[in-house]
């Protein structure tokens, strides 16, 4: 087998959607780029379909998708936990359900036709410091000799595998709480052809998260379970998924065909810089992702854009440490997107924290419209700030029952969340410890429940 050569402009960790962009952009610009991947080429990503905004494409400069990565979208059901409730939502207007490993493989393809030289089933352990500078100057590979580079990028998922395994203090978290990860489980099986159901069920706010039974698809049923990674939760993801499959057991087949194990996924804002000297972070491993949905490839691929976009000129000006790397943070955290995730975290962490009950009483009294929390970003625009009624709850706070009171949480929400958006909007225009200290704790402060989740 090629090994790697000793030096390179560029190593980036991780093929998924982010590695392989931010790969293809650099190589694309001149630079010598290396990207490394555990995992065989024919096995990246996973084997599914996935909600995927439309508009992300053309926003980072990916051809369209073509029939053969898309898979079908439909009508879904959402229903309250104790299922007092049940909205009909239309098929997601601005998503596509893209197939995750096809789409991976034409990102990968891409990469190499550009220059890249890809090592796969390669696995990197940890970051090659320079000590004495705070300065990640290459990789720790397994089996093989370190390699070293200009700029390491850390696309390697939930791990952070370079982020994980920084011994110098830095600006941003390095292991990610577990009450900040959402346990997920999903598998597919051959769908029966008879029956009536609905297309999609998602029940939300159970157990702390969500579970779902899909039909839309002409062969595949599928189901799935998520929640918070929180010790007070009884139930396994996949037992959620079980509970709705025993349910539909006569409508699908006894293997299964696809998925079949369960993966953790980001849940928090994103990482408060994604930069250190000689070292970038991108998509899931810099908590990039939707923190309503859990959704992170067109925010991967964005940022990946940006990321490369801001490598470039730092290479241009011959320099990569934090500073020069800033840009970076700059446009991440100022986005829109970014403002709409970050400030739905504050309402995520509220919800894990009210029992069913409360849940219920809140959506079945319409003091949030589980559609707009549930309807594409891109799509609405709306900030969860405009989908709470206060009108709503404010009068009901005077009755002093238990769920009320608690529910009192709620009025702090929408001025917590225009600070939030506020705070992203004023993310410090260049790097300077004080002044990035200060806004950290601002950020931190905008939280009405805070690190004490699981006590
Ligand atoms: C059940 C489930 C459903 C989801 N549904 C959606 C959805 O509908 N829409 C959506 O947009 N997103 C969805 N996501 C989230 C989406 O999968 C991620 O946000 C996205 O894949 C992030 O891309 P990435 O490139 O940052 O990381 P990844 O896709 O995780 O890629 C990281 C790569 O790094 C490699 N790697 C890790 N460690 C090492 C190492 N030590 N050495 C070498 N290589 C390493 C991995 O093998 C992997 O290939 C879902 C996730 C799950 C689990």
């Amino acid at each position: 087998m090629r090994n790697p050569n000793r030096n390179y402009d560029v190593i980036i960790v991780g093929a998924g959607a982010a590695g392989c962009l931010f790969s293809r952009n650099l190589a694309l610009a001149g630079y010598s780029v290396c990207l490394v991947e555990k995992r065989d080429r024919n096995k990246l990503s996973h084997d599914w379909w996935d909600a995927v905004e439309k508009s992300i494409f053309d926003k980072v400069s990916i051809t369209y998708p073509e029939d053969d990565e898309l898979w079908k979208g439909g009508e879904c059901i959402i229903q309250s936990p104790l299922n007092l409730l049940q909205v009909k939502l239309d098929p997601f207007p601005y998503h596509e359900q893209l197939d995750r490993r096809k789409f991976n493989l034409r990102l990968l393809r891409e990469a190499i036709d550009a220059g890249v030289e890809f090592f796969d089933k390669t696995m990197v352990r940890g970051p090659l410091i320079e000590d004495e500078s705070d300065t990640i100057i290459g990789i720790h590979i397994q089996d093989l000799d370190p390699i070293s580079a200009n700029l390491v990028v850390d696309c390697s998922g939930y791990e952070g595998i370079i982020r994980s395994h920084i011994p110098f203090k830095t600006n941003f978290d390095k292991k990610i709480r577990r009450e900040d990860t959402m346990l997920t489980y999903r598998e597919m099986r051959e769908k029966k052809p008879s029956g009536s159901y609905p297309d999609e069920i998602i029940i939300t706010s159970k157990n702390k998260g969500i579970s779902a039974a899909h039909f839309n698809q002409d062969k595949y049923a599928e189901f799935f379970g998520a929640h918070a990674d929180l010790s007070s939760i009884k139930v396994t993801p996949k037992e959620m998924a079980y509970e709705l499959l025993e349910k539909y057991e006569d409508k699908c087949g006894k293997e299964i065909l696809k998925g079949g194990y369960e993966t953790p996924v980001p849940f928090r804002r994103a990482l408060d810089s994604f930069v250190a000297n000689g070292l970038m972070i991108i998509g899931d491993a810099a908590c990039q992702t939707n923190t309503r949905t859990g959704e992170g490839v067109a925010s991967s691929l964005y940022a990946a854009m940006i990321a490369s976009n801001a490598a470039i000129r730092a290479f241009e000006n011959e320099s990569i440490k934090k500073e020069d790397l800033w840009q970076y943070n700059v446009e991440y955290h100022r986005s829109k997107l970014n403002q709409v995730f970050s400030s739905s975290d504050i309402v995520g962490k509220i919800l894990f924290t009210l029992s069913e009950e409360e849940v219920e009483y809140i959506l079945t009294n319409d003091i949030m419209d589980i559609r707009d929390y549930f309807k594409s970003i891109e799509g609405t625009e709306k900030l969860t700030v405009e989908i709470i009624k206060k009108e709503k709850y404010r009068p009901k706070i005077s009755v002093r029952s238990k769920i009320l009171a608690h529910l009192a949480t709620l009025a702090d929400l929408p001025s917590k969340e225009e600070e939030m958006q506020k705070l992203c909007r004023e993310y410090p225009e260049e790097y300077n410890p004080d002044t990035f200290n200060i806004w950290r704790e601002k950020m931190n402060n905008c939280y009405i429940v805070r690190y004490d989740l699981d006590k």
